[in-house]
């Protein structure tokens, strides 16, 4: 009899235990009667991911009490699921102390109050809470909802409340909180994505045409060169990280590291190099400079695929630290000139020969032609022959059968230029042809395990699913709005995939509004709110400090421990009427007034917000899906009801919508219309079934949908298996279109458990789901040439077959599209193009330039003395004295993750608190000898905006670099202590960083600012 693992558990499961044991073997002759029964032998097994990090590691979860007749079901034990293709079983330190986090003393059980001026918390009820929460939003609301702006334009918008999202909760709370929010007209929408990695979107969309990770965690494999840069993914993703050691091990990748510290990935690389933080466009642009000089670009696909050969308009320029258009007194650029050149018929003008003056490879050589080894070396501190060392290594894969990967992470967002540094590495891997390959691509390694797919449902303030733009008060008609969010293409016979944008928003609306949404009314168009500005979360705790908004609500998000400036998130919340906190935790936020000794130093008597704290259910507890890093939308089932009182968020939203919408029809109040059009229609309205919604998410046909020869291709309330199938004339639904496809007419794809891989390549295409349309490796036709054959035979992904493309994974392209036809591989894009010339898409320049932090070590760039910071930086006017400056605060600081934590989250589970119970920083060496600190010493870390006290950890991983001739030291400030939670009390280190953001994403800068350090 074969017997392999799996089931094993099942013979287990199914009760037959006591005598197929036996059979088996299993069963012991002697001392039966003393042995210990085996601990997962009445167990349910339930399938579930991990609900910390993007690698989103497979989990079987074991509870007992199912079955029996009012038993509760309850978690005692959690393994790896060995089947899960991207772990195989693998959990890491986090993973495998979840169950402490599901048991964590400091879970919510039941709903509290905070009244104005209190020390101490209420226990309620849920009617209670739900009603007041109702009385206190429709207060506010009726108080402050701009029906019209002052030109009289329709604009629906509620803007002194808002709510903040969680990326660790399913795909289908997500669209709920869509709608929840849009139907009340809040513009000020966020989820955590706004503090990791909203530069990815804008950085990777201009680039490729998609803001996502381009590969998958188990291609990963296929590189021979593994760059890794912003990331720590050893430590911050250890199981993905095991994709980069399958590389080394079995295709004898080489791996370079290149950080400011010498971590846990640098400890197996086979190229380390240190860098000061906040000089990766530098030392990136060094990298490119040096692929140009030297010819190290993959000629053809350069020529074919990147935007190399097109004509830029000649208003065009770069000097003295500026592109064309700057604008002093908005600190804004016209992007006019920031374009191609046009012929007479209106399309671009191209030279294949790519030696005109101003074709875009040409502008960049000259661009990047600055960045010499000599200049990394002055701005990033890296040694010339490091630096030298790495380009070799990268540019050996400019050929077509050797291809690098670039992984990153917060270390490159996380700055107010990070959208650039990213921007640099899409244009060095165009160079090199490793975009659409196996092995290649620009990896972006997200952080929470469903911030990818809170990114995807548009749960940002200026975003809708599916990454359609919420329409602004000067898009006045539905017409306007498709009008701009409608690209043209500047090249004759291009995909241009954004044309259908029209078919993709209708879907929406009818998704959203139902009957209500008709060709008529514009679909609804004037029910949603129209942004007057951003409402990001840099712009929130400006006017919250500045009293201009009233409520907040915060789920599954912690914003005091996570917005930049601890202190001035603070003051921000103390201005607020009303905060209401739904999470599975106690958190810093929910309890940002009360005193904690000097780890929260405040006066609750003068805080005069209301808060309530509502406790939620966890990953653990619910059905639902969650999207990796890989795009993979992998459903999970619940093993376990919430403990005490607690709910599942959509019940807990559910309840306050309803609650809303009857108050609105009793009472009326400020325009009711779009709360009410908003369709809610669930089985049980007040707890929406995730299935329905990812049902709705989906989307389906409203009528019976014919061709045009009168074939028969949908039936009314059927599924759609594709978003090819949406129509702009409102037959058809789709909550998310990226998502169409994911719970078809045949069932639930995301519930796939399949991993097959036959080509070896890791196009594992029968596991989960992944958006768009089941696609592994987006962009994949760039990894065949032009003619359609692979460029790498060992590497087969899709090619032309004379017919159609096919291949181990779903063609990122027109099926039937043959090569002579030369469209180009990048159809999100308007011209087909990879863009190494980003067009008018970014908000600080088409080409990525080094700026200095906005604190700066050396308050100099010798690139442009006169233009030292980024123009356009996100930064408030009187954030600007909270700036510090280098005679006071003279080392570089930088915030970073540990292994055995996860953000401020993992400190409530007991096993973590337990590896990592106290507060340090690291400092190095050099540093601690000049300032007579030793290991273990207590220090202060202060900079112009407050101060944290911490252990010190005194080492050689971070170095005394020399920039542009000065030495400078940095400190290491892990992110991970607060004053709740099972370990030792401690600072948020948020407290040192500085309110300023990157220009196009609006991210704080948590990566380079300046700090003190004194022994205490
Ligand atoms: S934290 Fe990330 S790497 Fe660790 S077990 Fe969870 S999903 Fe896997």
């Amino acid at each position: 009899m074969h017997i392999n693992r799996r089931s094993f558990f099942k013979i287990c499961a199914g009760g037959m235990a006591g005598t197929t044991l036996s059979l088996l073997g299993f069963a012991p002759t002697a001392a039966l009667a003393n042995i210990r029964e085996y601990k997962l032998l009445r167990a349910k097994e339930t399938r579930n991911n991990c609900t910390y990090c993007s690698v989103g590691c497979g989990m079987l979860i074991y509870s007992r009490g199912d079955g029996a007749k009012n038993a509760i079901s309850s978690i005692y034990h959690i393994e790896g699921d060995p089947d899960h293709p991207v772990s195989r079983g693998s959990l890491c330190p986090k993973g495998a102390g979840v169950l402490d986090y599901i048991h964590s003393e400091q879970r919510l059980k039941y709903p509290e109050y905070r009244a104005p001026g209190s020390n101490e918390w209420r226990r309620i009820s849920w009617e209670e809470a739900f009603d007041r929460i109702a009385r206190l939003m429709k207060e506010d609301r009726d108080a402050n909802f701009q029906q019209k702006n002052a030109q009289g334009v329709t604009v629906n918008r509620w803007p002194t409340t808002g709510m903040l999202c969680s990326s660790a909760a399913s795909n289908e709370t997500g669209l709920l909180d869509h709608k929840f929010a849009r139907a009340l007209g809040i513009v000020a929408l966020e989820n955590q994505a706004r503090l990791c990695h909203g530069p990815t979107v804008s950085a990777l969309a201009p680039s490729f045409g998609r803001g996502a990770m381009t590969n998958n965690w188990n291609d990963i494999k296929n590189a021979n060169v593994v760059m890794i840069m912003g990331g720590n993914p050893a430590e911050a993703h250890p199981v993905g990280f095991k994709w980069v050691i399958e590389a080394k091990t079995h295709n004898k990748a080489k791996v370079i590291v290149v950080d400011p510290r010498f971590n846990r990935s640098a400890a197996v690389a086979d190229i380390y190099a240190p860098l000061r933080a906040g000089s990766d466009v530098a030392f990136l642009m060094g990298l490119t400079n040096y692929l140009l000089q030297h010819d190290h670009i993959q000629h053809e696909y350069v020529k074919h695929y990147t935007n190399a050969s097109l004509i830029v308009s000649e208003g065009f320029s770069f000097e003295a630290g500026l592109f064309s258009g700057y604008d002093e007194a908005t600190q804004k650029y016209d992007k006019s000139s920031w374009h191609y050149e046009l012929d007479a018929n209106g399309a671009a003008k191209r030279d294949m020969t790519l030696t005109h003056p101003r074709c875009v490879l040409n502008l960049l050589k000259k661009h990047a032609s600055r960045y010499t080894p000599e200049m990394v070396s002055r701005l990033c501190g890296t040694a010339k022959e490091d630096f030298l060392a790495i380009c070799q290594t990268i540019a050996s894969t400019s050929v077509p059968d050797r291809t690098a990967t670039f992984l990153y992470a917060l270390g490159w967002t996380h700055h107010t230029n990070g959208a650039q540094i990213i921007r640099t590495a899409a244009i060095v891997q165009l160079l090199l042809g490793n975009i659409g390959m196996p092995g290649g691509g620009i990896n972006a390694l997200r952080g929470h395990s469903n911030v990818q797919g809170y990114t995807d449902l548009g749960l940002l303030a200026q975003s809708l699913p599916g990454y359609l733009p919420l329409p602004s008060e000067k898009q006045t008609t539905l017409a306007s709005y498709l009008q701009q969010a409608t690209p043209v293409s500047p090249l004759p016979g291009q995909v241009n995939y954004w044309q259908n944008t029209d078919k993709f928003f209708v879907s929406l609306m009818k998704s959203f509004y139902g009957d209500n949404a008709t060709a008529e009314n514009q679909w609804g168009y004037d029910w949603l709110p129209k942004w007057d500005k951003s409402y990001d979360c840099l712009a929130l705790a400006d006017m919250m400090e500045q009293g201009q908004f009233n409520g907040f609500i915060i789920q599954g998000f912690n914003p005091l421990a996570a917005f930049p400036n601890k202190n001035k998130a603070f003051r921000a919340f103390s201005r607020l009427k009303y905060m209401v906190v739904i999470d599975p935790l106690s958190t810093e936020t929910a309890s940002f007034w009360q005193h904690h000794g000097e780890f929260n130093d405040v006066d609750p008597a003068q805080i005069q917000t209301e808060v309530f704290r509502l406790p939620s259910s966890c990953f653990a507890e619910e059905n639902g899906s969650v999207a990796n890093s890989s795009r993979w939308l992998q459903w999970h089932w619940a093993a376990a009801e919430p403990p005490g009182e607690a709910l599942h968020d959509g019940k807990i939203l559910g309840n306050i919508f309803l609650r809303l919408r009857e108050r609105y029809r009793q009472e009326g109040g400020a325009a009711p219309e779009p709360l009410l059009a908003m369709s809610w229609n669930y089985t049980d309205p007040s707890n929406p079934e995730p299935e329905e919604v990812a049902r709705e998410s989906n989307g389906w046909a409203l009528t019976d949908i014919y061709d045009d020869s009168g074939k028969l291709l949908l039936k009314k309330g059927q599924q759609i298996s594709s978003f090819a199938e949406l129509r702009n004339d409102g037959t058809t639904a789709s909550g998310c279109w990226i998502y169409a496809g994911s719970w078809t007419q045949e069932g639930n794809q995301m519930a796939r458990r399949d991993n097959a891989d036959p080509s070896g390549l890791g196009a594992i295409s029968g596991w989960a789901w992944a958006w768009p349309a089941n696609r592994r490796i987006l962009y994949n036709r760039a990894s065949a040439d032009p003619q359609g054959k692979a460029w790498d035979p060992q590497r087969k992904l899709i090619e032309w077959d004379g017919k159609r493309w096919q291949g181990y994974d779903v063609p990122d392209y027109p099926l039937t599209a043959a090569p002579e036809k030369q469209i180009g591989p990048f159809i999100m894009l308007p011209d087909g193009m990879g863009h190494l010339f980003a067009l008018d898409k970014l908000a600080d320049g088409p080409f990525p330039e080094h700026y200095e932090p906005m604190e700066s070590p050396t308050a100099t760039n010798p690139l442009h003395p006169e233009q030292v910071h980024s123009p356009v930086v996100r930064i408030f006017p009187h954030d600007v004295k909270t700036l510090g400056k280098a005679d006071a605060f003279p080392y570089v600081a930088t915030t970073y993750s540990i292994t055995e934590l996860f953000r401020h989250w993992t400190k409530h589970a007991r096993l973590n608190a337990i590896a990592q119970p106290e507060q340090f920083v690291e400092i190095g060496a050099e540093l601690a000898a000049d300032k007579g600190i030793s290991a273990g010493d207590s220090v202060r870390v202060s900079s112009q905006r407050g101060y944290i006290k911490a252990k010190a950890v005194v080492t050689k991983r971070l170095r005394r670099l020399t920039i542009d001739g000065r030495q400078v030291d940095t400190i290491g400030v892990p992110c991970h202590w607060g004053f709740e939670g099972a370990t030792q009390k401690g600072f948020l280190a948020n407290t040192l960083s500085p309110s300023v953001g990157d220009a196009n994403s609006q991210t704080p800068e948590y990566k380079a600012f300046l700090v003190n350090v004194e022994k205490v």
